[in-house]
């Protein structure tokens, strides 16, 4: 028997926010997907709806709930990174505070009424609008580990980020982080990135919850999706920054592999007479991510490394 599909908004944080629920004929665990967190991540949003109209055909054991746009007015005001009303990036914000700004609101909702009584979360992500990645899935350490790990695995992109719960923490705030903590296995998916609606990397999300429908036991994945590749598994995930504002020129590609030492861009003055900062990489290791526009601020974000 072909699942049930509701499609409904729900308040969250007083927004109308698009769910979509679809409920198996037979039991099984919760999932809940949510995309659009950060506003303008839209290969992960399209992954996301695709995704969801091909499940109404599908026998599917449990339930599926789903937030194709969770951060609905950054969406609207193509606001990258940060919820427009107050200007906090929403993925730093969980499990949220209901007294706090809309971000912390609308995380504080999200968290209690989704994330807190699912089986299993799966955050879909890719770069924002100035971010270019290299396909990567995260989870942390915890209580919920191993399952998180497996479903990590599951999704099938080819690097897998175990980020340790600590100082050496790249993030903190994020759906996935809180989750872990609550005990509920949680990955944070990336693929895709720079504003761009690409196909291929909405396809390797497609795949990926495809495959973590599997893994829970709640449908057959199709053929199309195919075996997961064994990805390489990180343990560090670094962040580099510049100390002042500049024209930020990269002299790598996400993706790519680094050697300690080895140059990784340069920010230099507007005018473009004087190299202010050379970034250097601090270890081996494989650029995650990469602030893809030329402007940056002081102590802006410019890259992820990830490093065994
Ligand atoms: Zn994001």
């Amino acid at each position: 028997m072909p699942p049930t599909v509701v499609r409904r908004e729900i308040g969250l944080a007083g927004l109308a926010v698009p769910l979509v629920e679809v409920t198996g004929a037979a039991d099984g665990p919760t999932l809940t997907v949510i995309s659009g967190v950060h506003g303008c991540e839209y290969a992960a949003m399209a992954g996301v709806r695709r995704w969801l109209g091909n499940l109404a055909s599908r026998e599917l054991h449990g339930r599926v709930r789903a937030v194709p746009v969770l951060n609905v007015t950054a969406f609207a005001a193509r606001s990258p990174f940060v919820v427009p009303e107050g200007g906090k990036n929403l993925n730093r914000c969980f499990p949220g505070d209901p007294a706090g700004t809309l971000a912390d609101r609308l995380a504080h909702d999200t968290f209690t009424r989704l994330i807190a009584t699912s089986d299993a979360l799966v955050d879909v992500h890719c770069g924002d609008l100035v971010e270019a990645l290299q396909p990567f899935t995260l989870y942390e350490g915890g209580p919920a580990e191993e399952r998180a790990s497996a479903l990590a695995e599951a999704y099938g992109l080819p690097y897998v980020i175990r980020q340790s719960v600590g100082p050496d923490r790249a993030v903190s705030g994020s759906s996935s982080g809180a989750a872990a903590e609550a005990g509920i296995p949680a990955i944070t998916a990336e693929a895709g990135g720079c504003g761009l609606v690409e196909e291929h990397a909405a396809a390797l999300h497609v795949a990926g919850l495809d495959r973590v429908l599997g893994l829970l036991g709640m449908a057959a994945p199709p053929a199309a999706a195919g075996p997961a590749v064994a990805p390489t598994r990180l343990g560090r995930f670094l962040w580099l920054r510049c100390r002042g504002a500049g024209w930020w020129e990269p002299r790598v590609a996400a993706g790519e592999r680094v050697a300690e030492g080895q140059a990784l861009g340069a920010v230099s003055s507007l005018d473009g007479a004087e190299v202010r900062e050379v970034i250097v990489a601090p270890t081996d290791g494989v650029i995650i991510f990469l602030t893809s526009s030329p402007a940056v601020a002081d102590d802006g974000l410019l890259l992820g490394l990830g490093a065994r």
